[in-house]
């Protein structure tokens, strides 16, 4: 795109470059053309909803190999209305009075070690329903038998969360997960908001998946809930009730669509060696830099997709992660790392969002931080105590 075309200085926005990864702070994604196509006409017509989302559930269903499909505000919402489908099935009354649950099943099992934060707390997500979250082992070890024991005739569901937010080991694992809440008749719900595989968690036995529209697929703001017809069924009917607040418009619907549509048909190693292209690239200008090492590094989780991390001698490099990290997004254009594990000193450049010829321009402005630092009089090392407390009260002052 063009400068001039920037939408974003209209708008007084700073022209970001992101390579912390799809961050809803900074818009999530860039949205694929097909995506952005079709909203763009569908939003000038009436569409009859319950239509565009039967369209949806069918687009959904192919790629994911659910029984049906539907699409909400986001992931999140998701959580809270697979939550409340299994709670109420399709009694609208039921529906009606959430989140007040008498008389129906209201408690929802969670390894402890995935009640995590995706930028909000996922047990709130589930409490939203009305729900009562109740974990499962301790943040660092859950067991089968503790899940078994767990499971009570008020529970309604059993929640797992695939992320690289959750602590990553010592967690039961998903075919271990299934097989013990099945066995006690409870369905399992995965929360698979940014992973890449459509179709894994269904295939191991899960009754709903959640994926998140904007973060790998390149769709608008929305969520996806696809599983067995009668959960899928009944969370949709939410929309009835607690989903009115998580209500996703036709353009979001149908932008999901073509965003799944356009992921079958993504050129997907082509995709993977442009972002190998911009790894080699930073990887090449940090080679031999005293107090950097710099190395390719898979994803947690298993997506396909590799990052650069950066960690950082700061007695060498006279700087540290967290102050690179600071000046970088400073900077002129300003460049968002991720370095949400700064404090051990190293943070990690993410491809998946780059525009062409970003990465270029991400190597000449690390390249120039550190020149900048090793020549600096005194080392550029700030207390990270500090910035934390720093970072918590620049919240509070918004719009200020
Ligand atoms: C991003 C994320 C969410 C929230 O997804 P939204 O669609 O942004 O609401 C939920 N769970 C996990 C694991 C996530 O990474």
């Amino acid at each position: 795109m063009l400068p001039n075309d920037d939408i974003r200085a209209r708008l007084g926005l700073r022209p970001v470059i992101n390579v912390s990864g799809t961050m809803t702070s900074l818009g999530a994604s860039i949205v694929v053309p097909q995506a952005i196509e079709t909203v763009a006409s569908v939003l000038g017509q009436w569409t009859e909803m319950s239509d565009l989302q039967r369209t949806a559930s069918r687009t959904i269903a192919r790629l994911t190999g659910s029984e049906a499909g539907c699409v909400t505000a986001s992931c999140s919402a998701g959580i809270t209305l697979a939550v409340a489908a299994a709670m109420t099935g399709r009694d609208l009354a039921a529906i009606e009075r959430l989140p007040d649950t008498s008389g129906l099943r209201n408690e929802v099992v969670v390894q402890a070690g995935h009640l995590v934060s995706y930028g909000a707390p996922i047990d709130q997500a589930i409490r939203l329903s009305g729900a009562k979250v109740v974990p499962v082992g301790q943040a660092t070890s859950a067991y089968a038998y503790q899940l078994a024991g767990a499971i009570t005739e008020n529970t309604a569901a059993a929640v797992y969360v695939a992320s690289h937010h959750v602590v990553e080991y010592g967690q039961i694992p998903l075919a271990n997960f299934i097989a013990t809440a099945h066995a006690k008749g409870v369905p399992v719900i995965v929360d698979a908001a940014s992973e890449y595989d459509l179709t894994g968690f269904l295939a191991a036995g899960a009754d709903v998946v959640l994926y998140s529209g904007h973060k790998f697929l390149g769709g608008p703001t929305s969520g996806i809930i696809a599983g067995s017809r009668a959960l899928v069924r009944a969370a949709y009917l939410q929309n009835l009730g607690i989903g009115r607040g998580m209500k996703v418009g036709k353009e979001g619907i149908a932008g999901v669509i073509a965003a799944l549509e356009a992921w079958e048909n993504r050129d997907h190693a082509g995709i993977r060696a442009r972002e190998r292209k911009a790894l080699d690239v930073w990887a090449k200008t940090l080679q031999g830099r005293p107090g950097i090492a710099a190395r390719i590094t898979p994803d947690p989780t298993g997506n396909p997709l590799d990052r650069l991390r950066i960690d950082i001698d700061p007695n060498i490099a006279r700087i540290t992660a967290w102050d690179l990290a600071d000046r970088l997004a400073a900077g002129d254009p300003p460049i968002i790392v991720r370095d949400h594990e700064a404090e051990h000193n190293y943070l990690f450049l993410d491809p998946c969002n780059l525009h062409p010829d970003e990465e270029a321009v991400v190597a000449r402005r690390v390249a120039e931080e550190l020149d900048h630092a090793a020549a600096a009089p005194a080392p550029l090392v700030s207390s990270f105590a500090e910035r934390a407390m720093r970072l918590e009260a620049g919240l509070l002052n918004w719009p200020d």
